[in-house]
């Protein structure tokens, strides 16, 4: 059967002296694994259409013995060499490896799509603005339905109207002074990096906050996925911010 969706890709392999394996989002489907045949011939213009953090109409012949779909025609709907400049590749290299670790194979969330597709699109003109980022990444654990815990204390359900002193990595969390003991792995926010998260979780938007309050509260989200999910589909990119 042929098929047409819009993709973003997420992750490229080599597959032989002429193919490979492409990883994307797609827009009706989710998360697909295509094989492309020719896309590593030189100055190809199909080949073009691969790039990570590239978006692309993607015609396809879904296979119905395997989970490896064949590639036919491609279009380039937005061209990432602008993320290549000035170090925009690391928040970009972030969001896709969540693209492509904490999705479901074949699973469509067209919210999570358009928060992917809108975050990488922006980055060009936002710069590497760890805020951006920070607004990626719990917009995403929410699509993905991994939202930690940002109204009340994890524990006793207390309401922290200002957000908690500690999080949780372990519960996944606010913990309020009473429940936060020394067992389980724990951060302690600075009351700027706290009320960030609350005000997210209670406005949708991130308030003014530092380069390094972001980096830490992306790192401290990173560590909750990673608690969460197993082996060798934990995220790793966090550590290449800048
Ligand atoms: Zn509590």
């Amino acid at each position: 059967m042929i098929e047409r969706t819009e993709a973003i890709i997420l992750k490229t392999q080599n597959f032989s002296e002429t193919s490979r394996i492409v990883s994307a989002f797609t827009r009706q489907f989710g998360r697909m694994n295509f094989m492309a045949k020719g896309a590593r011939k030189p100055r190809s213009r199909f080949g073009a259409s691969f790039q990570p953090g590239g978006v692309s109409q993607i015609v396809f012949y879904r296979s119905r013995h395997s989970e490896l779909h064949t590639v036919s025609e491609t279009d380039v709907v937005w061209d990432p060499s602008a993320l290549a400049e000035d170090g925009r590749m690391n928040p970009a290299a972030v969001a896709l490896e969540m693209g492509y670790k904490l999705t479901a194979l074949e699973s469509p969330n067209m919210a999570f799509y358009k928060n992917l597709s809108g975050f990488l699109r922006a980055l060009p003109s936002s710069g590497e603005s760890p805020s951006q980022l920070l607004g990626f990444f719990l917009a995403a654990l929410n699509n993905l339905g991994h939202s930690p815990r940002l109204d009340s204390c994890v524990k006793c359900r207390r309401e922290l109207k200002s957000g908690g002193p500690v999080f949780s990595v372990t519960e996944g969390g606010f913990l309020c002074p009473r429940c936060h003991a020394p067992e389980g792995e724990c951060v302690h926010l600075r009351p700027a990096q706290s009320a960030a998260l609350y005000g997210w979780h209670s406005t949708g938007e991130l308030c003014d906050i530092t380069r390094h309050d972001c980096k830490c509260l992306i790192e401290t989200l990173t560590a909750f996925v990673n608690h969460h999910i197993s082996g060798r589909t934990k995220l790793i990119c966090v550590k290449y911010l800048a």
